[in-house]
């Protein structure tokens, strides 16, 4: 099921060199998410590689939203939407991290998620690891846990499992 779900994976997510900006080889997950056979088998498969139970599910804008809800409904968990700085109203919870040319900003509700909540964070792809290192600081300042990372694709070049230690990262596929 996991090794079906990852073809699809292989099959559906396009490369497109140089978007971005010049030297990117972007994965373009559209073609996937307009395959209704191929986007239920893959949300399926990122659900069940969460192993334990999950009270809510974290997904990074925008594309992480995109995943995280159908999965949040497959687990019967609720959603947590992450999303960039000035966007949500708040009262909330922000976290900064580095990009190669300057900061980010993230930021979710703490109000809804309780404390001791379980956790699964979620997004198309694992790149430098920044994006979801951020996410799981804010879940923890919650007081909640992470019980799992899950990922259409993981790019190992980029070391991003590195600065998620001491987590269960889990992805359909990772290249070099
Ligand atoms: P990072 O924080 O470096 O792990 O970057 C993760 C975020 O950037 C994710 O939300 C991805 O959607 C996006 N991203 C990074 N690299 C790529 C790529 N090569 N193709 C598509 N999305 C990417």
């Amino acid at each position: 099921e996991l090794e079906a779900a990852a073809r699809r994976v292989e099959e559906l997510v396009r490369l497109v060199p140089d978007f971005p900006e010049p030297g990117v080889l972007f994965r373009d997950i559209t073609p996937l998410l307009a395959d209704g056979d191929a986007f239920a088998q893959v949300c399926a498969a990122l659900a069940v590689q969460a192993g334990g139970p999950v009270d809510l599910v974290a997904g990074m804008e925008a594309r992480g939203f995109l995943l995280a809800a159908p999965i949040a409904v497959h687990l019967g968990a609720g959603l947590i939407p992450v999303r960039k700085a000035g966007k949500l109203p708040g009262p909330l919870a922000s976290e900064s991290y580095s990009l190669e040319y300057g900061d980010a900003t993230i930021e979710l509700h703490p109000s809804t998620i309780p404390a001791g909540a379980r956790v699964l964070v979620v997004d198309d792809v694992l790149a430098t690891g920044g994006t979801a290192a951020a996410t799981i600081r804010l879940v923890e300042r919650c007081g909640a846990t992470v019980v799992g990372l899950s990922f259409l694709v993981e790019i190992e070049a980029l070391a991003g499992r590195a600065q998620l230690a001491g987590h269960a990262v889990h992805a359909l596929v990772s290249v070099p």
